[in-house]
């Protein structure tokens, strides 16, 4: 549908809104006239999709409160009350207390690529390499940018110009650009795919071997699961085969846990040390899932394909800061531990917060709720791991349920979002849930004070 002339005309220019905000904000005039042409430009395309025109003087005061907004810092301090614990739009894993120390520590001069003894140049992660020795098990380890990197590099160092097999069942996306079959055409290997997308065996593979062949793959499935007439290879089966043909067993494991799980009750995520022992040669995974660091890429395996990772030109295109190389140090510090992991690192202690605990947790913030006059309910439910973790693995938590009203969700949703601090939640059956699982017990009162501001906005 045509939007109206009249409804277009109430808009105002650029230079009448940035003239309307120089009295509201300090902030540089340029910063004002980009956030302010975005703002107009946004607010019309709103308009052509369907959204009812409002007057002028309505218009000025919404565009003004949004560009205020706007130039507020852009990255900022959120409460995550939405329970999945490793949400991609709200950075992936917490850092623990003794990363975030240690990364502020070494911001300024640090000797990230220095011998303190010989004051030679060092490997930059060679700390990283001992703790994730220590860890795994493994003989080298390198750490890149994220995983994708990770994967990237080892392909085009490895395999360029090679066939890689890989499974049907396995040729994932992950959201965004991350997809396995795209990856593998950027890396220069030359993908194979054999199975079902249901079902792949031993033989599949067996009989896609080459005298190209330099590799088997096995990735993640990340983000979902294949139920029902299935089968697939484990790598315990297919170290075998690899080693008989003389082929690399490269296993892309996706959120990569350190730390065996199993211990507190959650099965289906082996840690790393597990795929090295079933006989994967390089194993690559995410920092900033399951281990609960700061963004990166892990590879760990064979010293010797190590050596060619870090040898390959494109590794220095996508290697670590310090600010990744410090925080990714003291978190494995304590992933040496699983118990004191367990307390420390927020990601692993979120996922095994007991329901005990959850439940009483939540009984205090609808209590807290209440007493400000909110209308709530707890009720039981369950949190996510997220990013791809876990897929289906439904945590048990207790939800504390915000009725809406006068407002609804969404909008009550919209208004906590766009407080100090943004707090993110989830709608369930028509009202707010807040689920304290990914809620910092200190950020608690901030959050009762959140809720307070959105009703009266
Ligand atoms: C998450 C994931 C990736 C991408 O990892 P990033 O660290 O986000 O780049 C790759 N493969 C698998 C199987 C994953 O789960």
């Amino acid at each position: 549908m045509a939007v109206g002339e009249n409804v277009l005309a109430n808009l105002p220019s650029v230079n009448e809104l940035v003239e309307a905000l120089a009295q509201t904000t300090t902030a540089p005039r340029a910063l004002v006239v980009v956030r302010a042409r975005e703002a107009i430009q946004a607010y019309r395309k709103a308009l052509q999709r369907g959204d009812p025109g409002l007057d002028r003087p309505t218009i000025m005061a919404r565009l003004v409160e949004e560009v205020r907004r706007a130039l507020a810092p852009g990255v900022r301090r959120v409460i995550n009350a939405t329970g999945v614990v490793l949400h991609t739009g709200l950075g992936r894993a917490p850092l623990a207390e003794e990363a975030i120390a240690s990364l502020v520590e070494v911001a300024r001069f640090c000797n990230v690529q220095a011998d303190l003894e010989e004051g030679t140049r060092s490997l930059r992660e060679a700390h990283v390499e001992s703790l994730l020795k220590a860890i795994t098990g493994c003989e080298a380890a390198t750490i890149v940018n994220n995983n994708a990197a990770a994967t990237l590099l080892v392909l085009a160092t490895l395999a360029a110009g090679r066939e890689v097999i890989v499974s049907r069942g396995e040729l994932v996306e992950i959201g965004g650009s991350y997809r396995i079959p795209d990856v593998m055409a950027q890396s220069g290997a030359i993908l194979v795919e054999v199975g079902c997308t249901n079902r792949t065996h031993p033989r599949d593979y067996e009989a896609a071997v080459t005298e190209r062949t330099v590799a088997i793959m096995k990735v993640h499935k990340s983000n979902y699961a294949i139920q029902g007439f299935t089968s697939e290879v484990s790598l315990a089966e297919l170290a075998p085969l690899a080693k008989e043909k003389g082929l690399l067993l490269i296993h892309d494991m996706g959120s990569g846990s350190l730390v065996d799980l199993a211990s507190w009750g959650l099965v289906g995520e082996a840690p790393a040390s597990s795929s090295l022992r079933e006989g994967a040669d390089l194993v690559t995974f995410s920092g900033d899932k399951l281990v609960g660091g700061p963004q990166a890429g892990i590879i760990i395996g064979k010293a010797e394909l190590i050596g060619r990772v870090r040898a390959h030109p494109l590794a220095r295109a996508v290697r670590v800061d310090k600010l990744t190389l410090a925080a990714m140090e003291a978190t494995l510090r304590l992933l040496l531990d699983p118990s004191l992991a367990v307390a420390r690192v927020p990601t692993l202690r979120m996922i095994t917060a007991p329901a005990s605990e959850l439940e009483a947790r939540a009984r205090r913030l609808a209590r807290k709720l209440r007493r400000q006059g909110r209308t709530v309910s707890v009720c039981a439910g369950s949190s996510r791991v997220g990013s791809g973790a876990f897929p289906v693995t439904e945590l048990p938590t207790t939800l504390v349920l915000l009725e809406p009203a006068p407002m609804g969700p969404q909008e009550l949703a919209r208004r906590l979002r766009v407080g100090t601090p943004p707090v993110f939640v989830r709608i369930v059956d028509d009202r707010v849930a807040l689920d304290v699982r990914t809620v910092f017990p200190e950020e608690e009162p901030v959050l009762v004070e959140a809720v307070r501001e959105a009703f009266s906005a």
